[in-house]
Parts: C-alpha cells; sequence; structure tokens
C-alpha cells in the first residue's frame, strides 16, 4: 500500500521535518490551519486509528502529546489533537495521522463547534451501555 503519507515516510517526497525515530514521523501539515499545524504518522502503513495496533496509538499520540507541549512553549493558549477515521469523519488521506493544531483563541481559519441542539430524546444510560457493550 502507497499512499502520499508512506512517500513522505519514505523521503520520497519532502516534507518539513518536526520529528522523527524509528517508527514515527511528525511534519508539517500543508494546510497550515494555524501556524505549526502538524501532522505525526506510524512510518508503518495502516489505514487510520481505527487499523492501528496499540503499540502504534500509543507511540503516535506520545510524539503528538509532546509536539503539543512544544507548541505551548512556542507560545499556543491550547492545542487539539485530533485523529479522522474515515471519509464521513473527514478523512482525506488514508494512512493514520494525528493532528497536532496549535490554538491562540483567534484562529480565523479554523472552526470546531458542538453546536446546541435538543438531546432530550436520547436515552444517555441505555447509549452509554450500548457502546460499553461493543467494546
Ligand atoms: P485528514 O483530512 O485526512 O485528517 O488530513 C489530511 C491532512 O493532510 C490535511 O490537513 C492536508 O492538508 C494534509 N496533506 C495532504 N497531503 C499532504 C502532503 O503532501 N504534505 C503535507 N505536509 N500535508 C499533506
Amino acid at each position: 500500500m502507497s499512499d502520499v503519507f508512506c512517500l513522505i515516510a519514505n523521503g520520497d517526497i519532502p516534507c518539513a521535518k518536526v520529528y522523527e525515530d524509528d517508527d514515527v514521523l511528525a511534519f508539517l501539515d500543508l494546510s497550515q490551519v494555524t501556524t505549526g499545524h502538524t501532522l505525526v504518522i506510524p512510518k508503518k502503513h495502516c489505514a487510520n486509528i481505527l487499523e492501528a495496533d496499540d503499540e502504534t496509538v500509543e507511540r503516535v499520540f506520545k510524539v503528538a502529546r509532546n509536539i503539543g507541549k512544544a507548541l505551548m512553549k512556542m507560545g499556543a493558549k491550547g492545542v487539539n489533537i485530533l485523529a479522522n477515521a474515515n471519509e464521513a469523519a473527514g478523512q482525506t488521506v488514508f494512512h493514520f495521522h494525528v493532528h497536532v493544531i496549535p490554538r491562540t483563541g483567534n484562529d480565523e481559519n479554523l472552526v470546531m463547534a458542538f453546536k446546541e441542539h435538543d438531546t432530550s430524546s436520547i436515552d444517555f444510560k441505555a447509549l452509554a451501555n450500548e457502546i460499553n457493550s461493543n467494546l
């Protein structure tokens, strides 16, 4: 399987590298939705976080957390650390990656909102139990 992030991991496509070790690579996202927006990937291909093994998830998120801390040292007021899985969730590159997005509280290019809506028909306890029973 060869996707654009496999090519970046192999050095076949250039990137602005932030961090690298034997298993993980971090580089600046082309979009720079906020300045410093970084992607963290496993070098070994897997399609998304749902397909990744525990060790890969741990390694990638540990690096993402550390990059979040570095961005805070550089002046960010917060960070979003997130992974999109599948097209319906906005995934466009089908190689597991974690976005580390620095936030200043004044980020014009990025809107993330959980809009208020009516939740009165939701049985929270039953829903929580259903998710738990599928773990
Ligand atoms: P997704 O929507 O799959 O969660 O995020 C994919 C991200 O990869 C996007 O934010 C996009 O800007 C970034 N991206 C896509 N192609 C390239 C590339 O060739 N180089 C870099 N640095 N980022 C890329």
